[in-house]
């Protein structure tokens, strides 16, 4: 696909371009398995000498079209779809970084992948550093370690709502000799493109704004091809030395630096780990992927809206939204994000957690859920919910105080909206 194509244009046509007489919507190849007529037709896509598809838990030609959609959108070399963004978060970082090693991690980023890190891979004998994403470039070269392997952030990190300095991210990364891995969900290509501010990798829970109708759980894992593994072969030694598990072949030499990363994630990790997202969400996944830019641009408009709305409002004690002038990363998000960031604010009441249950309570069109950016309104109070079991000190030390209401502004007319909002707080 033409690569000067604008966002829009690929989210229409990226990925997928029949041919003569075949189906115009992306097939959903609904099969487990594909048919040769020899044992040595075969072999020689277990060698990796011939492209095709064999298993659906290696490749399966609905999941890879979708996957090159957001592969062009990203500006990307290679990507593959996940099961999860779990899923994408671990396989990204597994692939170059395991038991010994060592990553540096941004501490505002997603509970979910802030446990994966913090428990599970350590567990696995994997260790992280968790760094304030606004310190110092001096304090952020200091986590470096000699068995530092990567280095991971967030666009807009969920829910702290922090936008990273991904260059200045990226240059600690490279001046250590190791990539820089940004999970963009919320922000989404529409808004923000971290390859084309240094990052290396890009991950991305699909689930969130891309399926953006909560109907499919699913991740995406997309390579800039830009990172030259082979300058570090002593750190890299999974892209760079032979992989005895497939037939010695070593994944720069063979695929270059732009599919050495994903040949190696799909043919290795996958192969092992098998978290697959299926073609049926992979196809639900598409169909949101040609109204992202739309939806993006209604969801930043309704959240720009309501945070200006809050700020005004007399029993509103703090509203963050890094498209509020005054926010703490305005002009990050301005640098980044000039054309919107997403539609998740978070806001305080004066009169605290009781208030914020109060509140929550009487809303109408948004609803409380454990969840963020879909069509609908949804809205959270972590402290009586997700993170009940915590007390307001550790509430506080988390960055999520007891009065916190996170609220994920849906597609509805922003005046509904703020009407059922102005009627909740009333009701305070
Ligand atoms: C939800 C989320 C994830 C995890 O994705 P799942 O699809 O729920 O596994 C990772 N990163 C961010 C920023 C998220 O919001």
């Amino acid at each position: 696909m033409d690569s000067k194509l604008r966002t829009e244009t690929l989210c229409i046509q990226a990925g997928y371009t029949p041919g003569n007489g075949e189906p115009r919507q992306i097939p959903i190849i609904q099969s487990t398995t594909f048919k040769y007529a020899t044992s040595e037709d075969m072999g020689k896509l277990f060698d990796l000498e011939a492209e095709g598809y064999f298993y659906s838990r290696l490749a399966n030609p609905t999941c890879d079209a979708v996957a090159d959609k957001i592969c062009a959108l990203e500006g990307g070399t290679a990507a593959m779809l996940t099961g999860s963004g779990q899923a994408a978060t671990f396989m990204a970082v597994f692939n170059i970084a395991g038991c010994g090693d060592h990553i540096v991690a941004s501490s505002a980023i997603y509970g979910g992948s802030f446990n994966l890190f913090s428990v599970t891979m350590k567990k696995m004998g994997l260790e992280t550093t968790f760094i304030d994403p606004d310190c110092t470039e001096e304090e952020l070269n200091a986590a470096f370690r000699p068995n530092t392997k990567a280095v991971f952030g967030e666009t807009i990190a969920n829910p702290a709502l922090k936008v990273l300095d991904i260059e200045k991210f990226a240059k600690a990364a490279h001046a250590h000799g190791v990539p820089l891995i940004v999970d963009n969900t919320f922000a989404t290509p529409v808004n923000c493109r971290p390859i084309e501010w240094g990052a290396d990798i890009v991950t991305h829970s699909t689930t969130k704004y891309m399926d953006g109708h909560a109907s499919a759980v699913g991740g995406v894992i997309v390579d800039s091809g830009k990172f030259d593994w082979t300058q570090y072969p002593d750190k890299f030694p999974g892209l760079c030395t032979p992989d005895d598990s497939y037939h010695g072949v070593t994944y720069t030499e063979r695929f270059g630096l732009a599919g050495a990363f994903i040949t190696k994630c799909t043919a290795q990790l996958m192969r092992d780990l098998g978290c697959i997202q299926s073609p049926q969400s992979a196809f639900i996944l598409n169909l949101g992927l040609e109204s992202l830019p739309f939806r993006m641009k209604q969801h930043c408009a309704n959240a720009q809206a309501i945070a200006e709305y809050l700020q005004s409002h007399e029993k509103v004690k703090w509203v963050k939204y890094c498209g509020l002038k005054g926010d703490q990363y305005y002009e990050l998000a301005q640098k980044y994000m000039p054309g919107g960031s997403c539609g998740v604010i978070s806001f305080g009441l004066n009169g605290g957690r009781k208030a914020a249950e109060t509140f929550m309570k009487h809303l109408k069109l948004g609803s409380i859920e454990t969840h963020v950016a879909d069509s609908r309104t949804c809205c959270l109070h972590p402290a009586s919910s997700t993170h009940r079991q915590m007390t307001d000190a550790e509430l506080d030390a988390a960055g999520v105080g007891a009065d916190l209401i996170r609220l994920s502004c849906g597609l509805e007319n922003a005046q509904d909206l703020i009407e059922d909002i102005a009627q909740a707080l009333e009701n305070v």
